[in-house]
């Protein structure tokens, strides 16, 4: 067959050609002569890399980075998610809740527990669901308020009886009114407190210690914007709430709990010649005013 006069003469028969003349280059040539070993050897590696990078072999795609991964239904941590560490509370985050209207609700916990400063936890039985900056609100009433007002009734703190948190609905249960704040799970309602030894302290039962539920009360209207007991429109004598709602500058917080003193012996006080004490305000507001 005609050699092929296109076709590119390979690289080693090139420099065999132009630096060792008409020598035949053998094995008997390679052993005699070191310096063109070396040179030949050079050669060949030559060849082989040439080879290689003449094929196409594809990279893998490089991986995204962990900050380039955040997707909208997983996007950077807020600035209160960040604050509320394993040290203050137990709040998995949550998926945004995808309810109607306002009741869409992101950046969402599941508040499990509250860690105390000596590390006990104090839980919420069940876990309530609540956007991130009303649970960090939560921890820090029972840190730094509930749980030392607990302790002088004689044990730890335990567990907070969650009567109500996230619900999609209109205030009190009411079709058509505004929409609670349990819709936008920036709210909690509380029944009772489980102490480590046992007891069960009803926020609203007249018989426990009345210092203890005053102290609940004043740190509560101190931290939240709404709080509402007994005596504030029927909807709340057996449990009190407490929420974030944003209010309008210059209108004050709405605290509404009466603190009541037990009934008097069947007969009534007076029959026992014991004067009834003075009516007790039904309402006030953080600036003193009655609403
Ligand atoms: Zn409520």
């Amino acid at each position: 067959m005609a050699p092929d006069g296109n076709r590119p003469v390979p690289l080693v028969i090139q420099v065999c050609r132009s630096g060792l003349g008409r020598t035949p280059v053998t094995p008997q040539f390679l052993r005699k002569n070191s310096r063109v070993k070396l040179i030949f050897t050079l050669i060949l590696l030559v060849a082989v890399v040439e080879s290689a990078a003449g094929q196409s072999v594809p990279l893998p795609r490089p991986r995204p980075s962990p900050a380039a991964a955040s997707t909208p239904d997983q996007p950077e941590p807020s600035a209160c998610r960040l604050r509320l560490t394993a040290q203050f509370a137990i709040a998995p985050s949550l998926p945004p809740l995808d309810g109607p209207g306002e009741c869409a609700v992101t950046d969402v916990v599941r508040l499990e527990a509250v860690v105390l400063p000596n590390g006990s936890r104090v839980a919420l039985t069940p876990p309530a669901t609540l956007r991130c900056e009303m649970a960090e609100a939560i921890a820090h009433w029972v840190r730094e308020d509930v749980a030392p007002a607990a302790q002088e009734l004689g044990a730890p703190l335990r567990s907070i009886d969650n009567y109500a948190s996230y619900h999609c609905r209109g205030r009190n249960n009411i079709v058509g009114a505004p929409l609670s704040e349990h819709g936008r799970a920036n709210a909690l309602d509380i029944r009772s407190l489980r102490l480590a030894n046992g007891k069960l302290m009803a926020l609203t039962d007249p018989h426990v210690a009345r210092d203890f539920r005053e102290d609940i009360r004043k740190s509560a209207c101190g931290r939240f914007s709404t709080v509402l007991g007994p005596g504030s429109d029927g909807y709340h004598e057996d449990h009190v709430h407490v929420d974030l709602q944003e209010r309008r500058r210059g209108r004050s917080a709405l605290c509404h709990w009466d603190v009541r003193d037990p009934e008097p012996p069947a007969g009534g006080a007076e029959a026992a010649g014991v004067p009834l004490p003075p009516p007790r305000p039904k309402a006030e507001s953080r600036m003193g005013k009655k609403l």
